[in-house]
This record gives structure tokens, sequence and C-alpha cells, in this order.
């Protein structure tokens, strides 16, 4: 008898019922932003954590057809947006604007900062945005300096990058749920580091940033890479990187998925860091089987 308890003690706390999450993907100009090959990496990284129940939601490109495409945002606790995608139907907007302001978790993956230059809500949900057109209009340019983030409204382009090569990124708020405990600073692995990104900045705490060197067309600035904003009642966590495959491999990238999933979800981390965590010098991959 000694035995039966502990083991339906255990029993209940591995039965905590999966956070449920949405991971939409889908349009992005071209190939270059492969989401057929990313979404399967992204949903295997997710389940793993063991917190998660993954279903993919592939929206139709823009020019397409939406008369059969009603997701119903509020069966999720939170959306992982991996879609690069032109305007959406005013309904359909309007029903995620709904979601996110009434307490819904919204995650942007890379290429999601893309999406939607023109949708006022999910520029304040990102933060900050680039490329499809944004200018000075989308607001002005984001850094970290002197210890604060700073704006830029001078006149131009909204978001380049260099070549895809490691950088390091440097935790700006140690107390956050998502970043406590991370390494104060830490190597990711080839990326597109973006920078010149433009956007409202509301309501935006910057977890961590990276310098962008103009050896590598850079702006010689520490940019934006992880945030964490608010909207209505609903938690924003927004990444800049995972290009591709190599980029998603990073731990640093997956680690700072899985919590930041969890913070848009519920607000709280319950993970802890793993051992193979990168440090400042050296970048840390994993092998990822995609989860179909
Ligand atoms: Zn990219």
């Amino acid at each position: 008898m000694k035995l039966v308890i502990p083991l339906v003690m255990c029993a209940c706390a591995a039965g905590a019922a999966p956070i449920r999450v949405m991971l939409l993907d889908g349009e992005s100009a071209g190939t270059y932003h492969a989401w057929r090959e990313t979404t399967p990496v992204l949903k295997a990284e997710l389940e793993q954590s063991g917190l998660f129940q993954v279903d993919v939601v592939t929206a139709p490109p823009a020019s397409g057809d939406f008369s059969n495409f009603k997701p119903d945002f509020t069966k999720y606790a939170v959306v992982v947006s991996n879609l690069d995608s032109g305007t959406w139907p005013a309904d359909l907007e309007a029903s995620f604007e709904q979601y996110v302001k009434n307490g819904g978790g919204f995650v942007s993956v890379h290429a999601a900062d893309n999406a939607f230059p023109n949708w006022t809500a999910y520029n304040e949900m990102i933060g900050v945005g680039g490329w499809r057109g944004r200018r000075q209009g989308a607001g002005p340019h984001w850094f970290y300096k002197d210890g604060k983030m700073e704006a830029d409204s001078s006149p131009g382009m909204a978001g380049s990058h260099g070549q895809r090569l490691p950088f390091k990124i440097t935790v700006r708020d140690a107390e956050h749920p998502v970043t406590k405990g991370l390494p104060p600073v830490f190597m990711h692995a080839g990326d597109e580091l973006y920078a010149n990104l433009r956007g409202p900045g509301m309501n935006m705490d910057v977890l961590g940033t990276a310098y962008s060197d103009p050896a590598n067309n850079g702006t010689g600035k520490d940019e934006p890479i992880l945030m964490a904003l608010s909207f209505g009642k609903g938690r924003v966590f927004h990444t800049t990187m995972g290009h591709d495959i190599p980029a998603l491999s990073c731990v640093g990238f997956i680690v700072t998925l899985q919590r930041g999933t969890e913070w848009a979800a519920t607000g709280k981390v319950t993970q802890k860091v793993p051992e193979d965590f990168p440090t400042a010098d050296a970048v840390k991959v994993r092998a990822i089987a995609a989860s179909k």
C-alpha cells in the first residue's frame, strides 16, 4: 500500500492537461521562408517540452478564398505564428484581435513580424516589424542604448539583415519569467539578425538584444531580438530568430520558444534551463526530427 500513494500522486502530476497551441502558418513570398519545412520542426520543439498539444492551422494566401477559413482561436491558450502574410479579411482580423484582447496568448516567430503591415492592432501586438512596404509611418526604429530602448523616427525602410552568421544575444531583462536563469550573454547559431525594424513599440519589454555589426551590413546598434508585450489582457512573445532549420536547431532558439510560448499561454514559466544551453562563447544545436 505504501507504494500506491506516491504512484497516484505521480499520475496526477503527469496527467495535467496540456496547453493547447495553434501553430499558424501559410503564405510567404516565393520559397524564401520555407514554412512547409520549418513548421514541423517548430511543432516538434514545442511538443518536446511535454507541455503543449499543437494543432497546425494553415491560412490561405492573402489573395485566396477565406470563405471556409474561420479558425476558432478561443479553443487555444496561445497562437504561435510562423505566418508571413498579406492582408486578411476584416472579420478575420477582428476575430484574432478580440482573442488576444480577451487574454489569448500570441507568439510571433521570425518573419511573422513581416506580416500585416497595415493592420494597426497586429503591429501593436508585435511592437516592431519589417518589410512589406513598412516605412516611417509604421513607427520609429527601436534600439537599445545606455540601459533603455530608444526610438529613431528618421525616415526610411523597415527591416534589414546581413549574412546568416552566429551572433551573441545579451539579456536585458533577467527578471522576466522567459529569461530568468538564462546566462546574461549567449550565442545564437547562424541566422538573420533582424535590424531596423519599425513599429509602435507600445507595452514592449525588450528581453534580449543583439549587436548588428556594420561589418555584416548591420546598423551598429543593439537590436531587439526577444520581446514580451501586452495587448489588452493578452500576452505576446516576439522572437526575431528562426529563419531556417539551422537557426531553429539552436538550443537558445528552442528554449526561448518553449519558455515564451508557456509564458504567453499562462503568464508563468515552469521549465528549467537545460544543461546544453549555449554559453557566451559556444553555439549549441540539437538535431530535431520534424513532427508531422
Ligand atoms: Zn528570414
